[in-house]
């Protein structure tokens, strides 16, 4: 029942551009009648789950949104995949994004833009790069969705398109078979319609994987589930909320700024304590951000050269400006080429100092900030485990500074200002921590999202309190 309605939305909402590639109408109808007759495998069971098309599959092209994979299909799934079919779940296609997941907007992708229409009717960016992931959700295209967040790309289209966002901690989630962007930030996110849908996909997808490198070992997982220096969260008495009041910046919106306010003062009302924290590092981890990530591009794309990865272009590979790679480089898209650049200039002798090394220690500050506010040690860092009885339990602050901003508008945008966006989502990939983006208040269709951010392994108190502001 779900599906076909998920299939009709999916033929309805076409314009919007949410999917690259879907499979065969039938066959995904057959899946989910066989899982509905054998036994639930869990709450997954049937479910219809979109997957960010940067997210290796063998049964659909992945393109990462990039002309130069338009048909590579991979030969193995990524881990999150297996594990969602060990749950149940039916995969209903591959979603759209901005180029390897590069852009806030979903509109650098070699498929075209991702779009949505406002409840006042105006074409409106659905936030980036897991846009369609986010769109394909709020249209009931699909059950749930996963994307991939390195810099706030799960939390922003969630925020703009009215639904659940979850960022996990760095870590949790393999990222086996995930095409990478930036891997010291690249974080599995999910999607879901509320805050029970998504929960339910991060519990799926929680687990070591011995394919994953940086995925955090049983020794560290344990670790953190020991991490529990109080019973915090359980009881909305105990609880201390953090107010970073440097979030409270000139651009921040009135409206957004309402809903900042309105989920406080719930919050409050029920108990909790608010407890104004300062985070200064914050105003400096965009420009660290955006140093660090495009070097870590320069880098992950120079595979891309059409004979290892990527599609040659055809001609000899001559002299001069007849150099096949060069012609083959020149088929990424113009967001990608501009921050590989900015990444091998960054990374070069002449900058590296300037620029790569002082954005490395401002992501330092960034996380000793976030480790100072929370009441509970980071668990990452054994040697420092003295807990802070004066700090605070999660943060809560908006996911992105304005509601979405028409599509028409951002044409003549620089690239700086789409940049922006991200300046509230960035803190918390910086210091891989969970954060999770939610629709506030009566008005669920306002484009506005409320963020709670936890202390590194906290993932599961993040959505305690984020189910008390619902
Ligand atoms: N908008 C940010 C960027 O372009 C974040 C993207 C992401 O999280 N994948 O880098």
């Amino acid at each position: 029942q779900e599906a076909e309605k998920a299939l009709v939305a999916q033929s309805a909402f076409k314009s919007l551009n949410a999917f690259i590639s879907v499979p065969n109408a039938d066959i995904l109808l057959r899946e989910v009648a066989e899982h509905e007759a054998a036994p639930a495998k869990g709450p997954l069971s049937g479910k219809l789950i979109a997957v960010k098309d940067n997210i290796c599959t063998s049964s659909l092209p992945t393109t990462a949104g990039s002309r130069l994979l338009r048909h590579f299909t991979s030969p193995y799934d990524a881990t999150i995949i297996e594990k969602l079919r060990a749950s149940g779940a039916v995969i209903a296609g591959k979603t759209n994004l901005d180029e390897f997941g590069m852009g806030s907007h979903s509109t650098h992708s070699h498929f075209g833009p991702v779009s949505q229409v406002s409840a006042s009717g105006q074409i409106t960016s659905v936030g980036g790069s897991s846009g369609g992931s986010a769109v394909a959700v709020a249209t009931g295209q699909c059950h749930a969705a996963v994307g991939t967040d390195t810099g706030g790309s799960v939390r922003l289209p969630a925020a703009y398109n009215n639904v659940v966002g979850f960022k996990p901690s760095y870590g949790l989630v393999s990222r086996w078979g995930v095409i990478a962007y930036a891997n010291s930030l690249d974080t599995v996110g999910v999607f879901g319609r509320n805050l029970g849908d998504t929960r339910i996909m991060f519990d799926a997808l929680n687990a070591f994987d011995a394919r994953d490198p940086t995925s955090l070992s049983e020794h560290i997982r344990a670790r953190m589930r020991s991490n529990v220096c109080m019973e915090n969260g359980k009881d909305v008495v105990s609880l201390r909320v953090g107010v970073p009041t440097d979030y409270n910046i000139d651009e921040l919106d009135t409206a957004v700024k309402n809903a900042w306010i309105t989920t406080l003062q719930a919050l409050q009302g029920q108990g909790a304590t608010l407890v104004p924290v300062e985070l200064q590092t914050t105003r400096h981890a965009l420009s660290a951000y955006y140093v660090l990530a495009p070097a870590e591009v320069s880098s992950n794309l120079a595979k891309y050269d059409g004979v290892r990865y990527g599609e040659r272009t055809s001609g000899p590979d001559g002299t001069s400006d007849s150099v096949l790679f060069a012609k083959t480089r020149g088929e990424l898209g113009a967001e990608a080429k501009r921050r590989i650049l900015l990444g091998a200039y960054s990374l070069s002798a002449e900058a590296k100092d300037n620029y790569f090394i002082q954005a490395q220690k401002v992501r330092k500050l960034v996380q000793d900030d976030f480790n100072k506010a929370f009441r509970k040690p980071n668990p990452l860092y054994p040697e420092h485990r003295t807990s802070n009885a004066e700090g605070v339990d999660v943060l809560i602050c908006p996911t992105a500074p304005t509601p979405p901003p028409e599509l028409e508008r951002l044409r003549d945008q620089q690239p700086v200002d789409a940049y922006t966006n991200d300046v509230f989502t960035v803190p918390a990939s910086l210091a891989g921590l969970p954060a999770l983006s939610m629709p506030v208040g009566g008005n669920k269709s306002n484009g506005i999202g409320i963020q709670v951010i936890g202390q590194f392994g906290d993932d599961h108190l993040v959505f305690d309190v984020a189910e008390r502001i619902e």
